[in-house]
């Protein structure tokens, strides 16, 4: 199959999903050429074989420019690439809009549901491809999420490619039309990348563009941006919340999700979708399987036996009683909130490199926190905040210190949860989230096995 066969296409950006786009791409007929501002990144695409060149200077004789979402083409200020693009009139792309392309050209009706919003799309994405997979359906996730979008396989029309799309990669689509779209909320976000909430929120409404009778379209109405996007669409609509009935909708109140028919499943019985936030992202996941023809009971079972992603309010391990919880993505007070939200009384693992304003707009959250153990660079400034509010709290420094003391103030202090929920980027002790979340997890496993040990 060479759909793209004479097509001269510029790929820029050869991180985590470019050169494989470049190679699915070349293996398709297409003539690639590829640049990164970065000098490994280089001579990696050249040692695959490809032609590298400096795609701001001279004629931009390309038919397309797929460029890595994380690199502007517009504000604050285009990559040379993109501006060169755009003066010769050439479309900005990614990588969805060829796997949609290739895909169509294959023959296939494959479906393709794109899962948008600021805040729960990795769970949306991931929960949906769980009961996807779980009631036999062939489900292909990634996009944002997982395996890049030229990463995935090709699939009949028997399946579905369920696609995390961020507002970056939503700018640069031209053909593909979601045979089901969900739009989750809306909150400000990005807007160095988009000027303003208008144009974050014409980003996103992308995701409904040439949508048509017969595709359907999953909207969240729990924000004024997020609940009127969709007006006038010819896709059938699904109003979702996370908080009240919504008519003709899927919906949870309290832990009930339910739509008119009758209650889907009491959240309480999804241990990995804690919270109000998640009652949206579960009310949207349903929303969207029920469209796609999965039943009631499949959607349930779904729900129940979803695990969660790492990261982001994850159990990692349960001692003598107490729930060790892992929300170390929480890398501002905001996402921080939320965790802290989800339980009635918490021993508190937060620090690291604070964001503008610290941890002041948790105040009114403190009084769930039995006892604080601070990390990371701005642990004395958290300590500042606590104090004055009388939070008890330590600075115990690393987190290999904070696990056992978290753990022996949770059982003295009588608090069923250790929750690790920064409200800080971990850059001063970590490479990144992701490492602070697995080293919490080692460290909490350990500490579990080790109980175990002594009780035998
Ligand atoms: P995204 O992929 O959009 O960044 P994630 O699913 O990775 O979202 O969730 C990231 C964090 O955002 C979670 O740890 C949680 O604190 C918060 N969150 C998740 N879902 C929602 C939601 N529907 N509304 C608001 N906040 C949410």
């Amino acid at each position: 199959m060479k759909p793209f066969a004479g097509e001269r296409i510029a790929v820029v950006g050869l991180g985590r999903a470019g050169l494989p786009a470049a190679a699915r791409l070349a293996g398709w007929g297409a003539e690639v050429t590829c640049w990164d501002d970065g000098a490994p990144a280089r001579a990696a695409a050249e040692a695959a074989g490809f032609a590298v060149r400096d795609l701001s200077a001279g004629r931009f004789d390309f038919d397309a420019l797929l460029l890595s979402p994380g690199i502007p083409h517009l504000l604050p200020q285009p990559h040379p690439a993109a501006v060169a693009a755009r003066a010769a009139g050439v479309p900005i792309l990614c990588d969805v809009e060829y796997l949609f392309r290739a895909v169509r050209a294959s023959g296939s009706a494959a479906r393709f549901v794109g899962i948008t919003g600021t805040n729960g799309k990795s769970t949306t994405t991931a929960l949906l491809h769980h009961i996807l997979s779980g009631s036999g359906r062939v489900s292909e996730v990634g996009g944002n999420l997982g395996p890049p979008a030229l990463g995935l396989k090709m699939l009949g029309s028997d399946g579905v490619y369920t696609l995390e799309m961020s507002s970056y990669s939503l700018e640069r689509i031209a053909k593909v039309g979601f045979n089901g779209a969900v739009m989750l909320n809306l909150s400000p976000d990005h807007l160095d990348r988009h000027g303003s909430m208008a144009g974050f929120a014409a980003a996103k409404a992308n995701i409904f563009a040439r949508q048509v009778r017969g595709d359907f379209a999953v909207v969240g109405q729990d924000d004024a941006w997020t609940a009127g996007m969709a007006r006038g669409t010819a896709a059938r609509l699904v109003p979702i919340s996370g908080e009240r009935a919504v008519e003709g909708g899927v919906w949870a109140t309290g832990r009930s999700l339910r739509d008119a028919v009758a209650e889907i499943v009491d959240l309480d019985e999804a241990p990995a979708l804690p919270g109000s936030h998640n009652a949206q992202n579960a009310a949207a996941a349903a929303a969207a399987a029920l469209a796609l023809g999965v039943s009631r009971t499949d959607i349930a079972q779904g729900l129940r036996s979803f695990g969660g992603l790492p990261h982001r309010q994850e159990l990692v391990g349960q001692v003598g009683g107490v729930r060790f919880i892992n929300d170390s993505k929480a890398t501002n007070a905001d996402s921080a909130a939320r965790a802290l939200a989800s339980y009635e009384r918490v021993v508190w693992i937060a620090g690291g490199t604070g964001k503008e304003g610290g941890i002041e707009s948790l105040v009114p959250l403190f009084p769930r926190i039995a006892r604080a153990v601070l990390i990371g660079r701005d642990a004395l400034a958290f300590a500042a905040t606590l104090a004055a509010h009388g939070v008890p709290h330590e600075v115990a420094g690393t987190l290999e210190d904070a696990v056992p003391a978290a753990a022996a103030a949770a059982r003295m202090g009588g608090a069923p949860v250790v929750l690790l929920s920064p409200a800080a980027a971990s850059w001063d002790q970590f490479t990144g989230f992701d490492a602070r979340g697995d080293r919490f997890r080692a460290l909490v496993q350990a500490m579990a096995s080790a109980d175990v040990g002594r009780a035998a």
